[in-house]
């Protein structure tokens, strides 16, 4: 990491290095807002070096807590990811492959491959703003977190909409539901970002999806999320429901359309304002469902 002189502190910062979760939190505790949680420090470096937030006196490394780096999938085909992991280490995994795909291809948008090799998924998604979000978002993810004596398991959507803790608290876990996919064919997922350049530069807005038909080609089940950039990503939770049931017509496309631009909550920063965010997320949204209605309406799909 390289700090101008001026900004060198007198006293570089002690890093520290638990072997629980319990350390870690008393350790935060005992130091408050003079200690950080650290994991790959990826996403905090680049803080420091910008100059928005200070180099803190203490880093309280996650590296050495076994248990924020265990990947598992339980006897109801839950998948357990622990926060600590790698997105490298993510992306290698044959469970992941076959399981998670979508946040496998999420994985490798992300940064280069030196990046992706100290970053964190759990770094990734504290932030509020990483690239993960929208994948974890469709795929039904939920967070579990501790404050060192007691954890607590909330969908990803819901834990989002709380602001960020004073004191913060540890995420222990991310678990993605068992996804039982009665008919492949007709289940399409898709994972977009748009960036002002590929590996270094944050993202301007990422989108994702999964959509299922049922046999008659109305829509079985919609998820739908967009982020990037500054936004907090989100589902457009309304927008699904009023979709389920009707057919992938012209019509739906134009009103997924005005949905996704009115519904986004894009950010706009001295590269890009939000009607350009908004209009991106809704483009790459509809022309991904646009290619189901081709490919999985068939000859069949309405010609509305
Ligand atoms: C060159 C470069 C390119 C990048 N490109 C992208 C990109 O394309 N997309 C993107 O989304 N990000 C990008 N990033 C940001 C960053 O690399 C990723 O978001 C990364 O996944 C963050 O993980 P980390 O382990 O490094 O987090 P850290 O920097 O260690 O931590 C990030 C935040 O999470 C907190 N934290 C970490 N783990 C936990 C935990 N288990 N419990 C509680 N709090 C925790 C930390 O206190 C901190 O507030 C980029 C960074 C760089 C340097």
């Amino acid at each position: 990491m390289s700090v101008p002189l001026y900004q060198v502190p007198e006293q570089q910062p002690s890093v520290w290095q638990p072997t629980s979760v319990e350390e870690a939190m008393h350790l935060k505790h005992k130091w408050g807002d003079k200690a950080v949680l650290i994991s790959g420090g990826t996403w905090l470096r680049t803080r420091w070096e910008n100059g928005v937030s200070p180099l803190p006196q203490h880093l309280i490394s996650l590296a050495h807590i076994q248990a924020l780096s265990g990947l598992a999938m339980d006897a109801g085909g839950q998948i357990h990811i622990g926060p600590s992991l790698r997105l490298a280490d993510l992306m290698d995994s044959e469970l992941m492959q076959m399981k998670c795909a979508l946040l496998v291809k999420a994985c490798a948008e992300i940064a280069a491959p030196s990046v992706r090799n100290l970053a964190s998924i759990g770094g990734n998604v504290v932030t509020r703003t990483g690239d993960l979000i929208t994948a974890l978002l469709v795929m039904d993810a939920q967070v579990v977190c501790s404050n060192g004596t007691a954890e607590y398991t909330l969908p990803l959507a819901k834990w989002l909409d709380v602001p960020a803790q004073a004191i913060s608290e540890v995420m222990t876990g991310i678990k993605v539901p068992n996804i039982d996919i009665e008919d492949a064919e007709r289940t399409f997922e898709f994972y977009l970002k748009v960036g002002r350049r590929e590996a270094f530069t944050p993202s301007v807005v990422t989108v994702a999806g999964r959509l299922s038909l049922a046999p008659d080609q109305t829509i079985q089940s919609l998820a739908l999320a967009a982020g990037g950039g500054s936004a907090v990503p989100a589902r457009f939770v309304d927008l699904e429901t009023a979709a389920i049931g009707r057919p992938l017509s012209k019509d739906l496309l134009q009103s997924l359309h005005t949905g996704v631009s009115e519904g986004f909550q894009a950010v706009p920063d001295d590269y890009a304002g939000v009607a350009y965010r908004k209009q991106t997320a809704a483009n790459l949204i509809v022309s991904e469902c646009y290619k189901v209605w081709r490919k999985g309406g068939g000859a069949n799909a309405p010609k509305s």
